[in-house]
């Protein structure tokens, strides 16, 4: 397998469970849109065979002897990072994201216990340290909480860190997996919410999802309108793109916080920042403790993502979808059709 071949089956093995991991049966997964850029090995490093997918929901089927948090039958999730040092700074913050000897992601990260490299949840089980466990609310639609743990967490994250509250004005950029849960989430904190897209086609959809308004990126007259009134930007565009137009959109001392552009960046104007003390950021998912209070509230709030759930045999299909950008807004495997397969 490189980087060009579809996605096969293959067989893997899962490590035998250890006295504080959880065994879990995987019932869904689903396809994020860093899943696709590893597997193209897009950002270098991608090491094959790839089995990729970090928003997996299932359930624990084996626990070992220390586990305290789960139980056999409890209502699981697996997000990004299966493991970090858990004793540099960020880990003691609970930022693990951030550890500064190396997180292990979920996939492609360094496999301690079974040498190479760890395997995502395109796949019928996997072995994580409950530390890294999440509970999933029972309530809600369990399959449409899979992106929760990759695009819930990515917006979510970056929108409590800059604590947005009743009365901000919060502009979401780019409408896709993470800006649709962008959307959701800065509008059940209580912000005024102003979708920023390139898309004329997706106005109703961005209303549907909790947008007060819609301002259209490439009207430059609307832009200029807009100039100047914003608490916080929220920018998930995923491929490098100028800056400049939305810096403008910003207030004296308010910040746009990137989470969706992992590349070189375009030129932007100095000029622009200092004459409003403005601040440009970026997010990287979110630690364990934070993941869990955003499912913990979307439980109470009743939040999902929009998904469109698809058997694992249509894999490719999809990837092709999502760099079509035809989807609403993520897809997600019902991972019966591979243990049925
Ligand atoms: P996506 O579904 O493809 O959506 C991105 C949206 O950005 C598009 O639907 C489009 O929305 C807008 N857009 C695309 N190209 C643009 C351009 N040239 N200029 C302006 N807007 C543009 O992608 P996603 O699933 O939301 O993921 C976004 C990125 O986040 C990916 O690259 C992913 O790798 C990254 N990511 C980062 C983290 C993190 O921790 N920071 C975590 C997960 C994913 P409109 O049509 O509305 O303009
Ligand atoms: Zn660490």
């Amino acid at each position: 397998m490189d980087s060009k071949a579809p996605l096969t089956p293959l067989n893997i093995a899962r490590r035998a469970v250890k006295d504080t991991d959880v065994k879990i049966d995987i019932l869904y997964c689903g396809i994020s849109h860093s899943d696709i850029h590893t597997v193209h090995n897009d950002w270098g490093g991608t090491k094959y065979p790839s089995v990729p997918g970090h928003e997996i929901i299932g359930r624990v089927m084996e626990t070992g002897s220390g586990v305290s948090k789960f139980k056999v039958g409890d209502l699981v999730g697996v997000g990004c990072l299966v493991d970090s040092c858990r004793t540099c700074d960020s880990c003691k913050d609970n930022l693990e994201q951030y550890c500064e000897n190396g997180a292990v992601g979920t996939y492609n990260g360094k496999d301690k216990d079974l040498g190479g490299h760890t395997f995502g949840g395109y796949s019928e089980t996997i072995v994580v340290e409950e530390a890294f466990v999440l509970r999933i609310p029972e309530n809600i639609d369990i399959k449409a909480t899979a992106p929760l743990l990759c695009a819930g967490i990515t917006t979510w994250s970056p929108l409590r860190h800059w604590n947005i509250k009743k009365g901000d004005k919060v502009g979401v950029i780019g409408l896709g997996g993470l800006g649709h849960m962008g959307v959701k989430f800065a509008n059940a904190l209580g912000a005024h919410v102003v979708m920023i897209t390139t898309s004329e086609s997706k106005s109703a959809d961005a209303k549907k999802l909790g947008a007060h308004e819609v301002l259209i990126s490439k009207d430059t007259a609307a832009m200029k309108q807009y100039s100047r009134s914003f608490d916080f930007l929220l920018n998930t565009v995923p491929v490098k793109h100028d800056l400049n137009p939305y810096i403008r959109l910003l207030k004296r001392d308010t910040t746009m916080c990137l989470v969706g552009a992992i590349e070189p960046l375009e030129d932007m104007h100095g000029g622009l920042l200092i004459t409003g003390r403005k601040n440009i950021a970026g997010s990287l998912i979110g630690g364990i403790k934070e993941t869990q209070e955003m499912l913990d509230f979307c439980g109470e709030h009743n939040i999902v993502c929009d998904i469109e759930t698809i058997n694992i045999q249509d894999v490719n299909k999809a990837y092709e979808r999502v760099m079509n950008a035809d989807i609403k807004y993520r897809f997600v495997i019902d991972m019966k059709s591979l243990k049925e397969s």
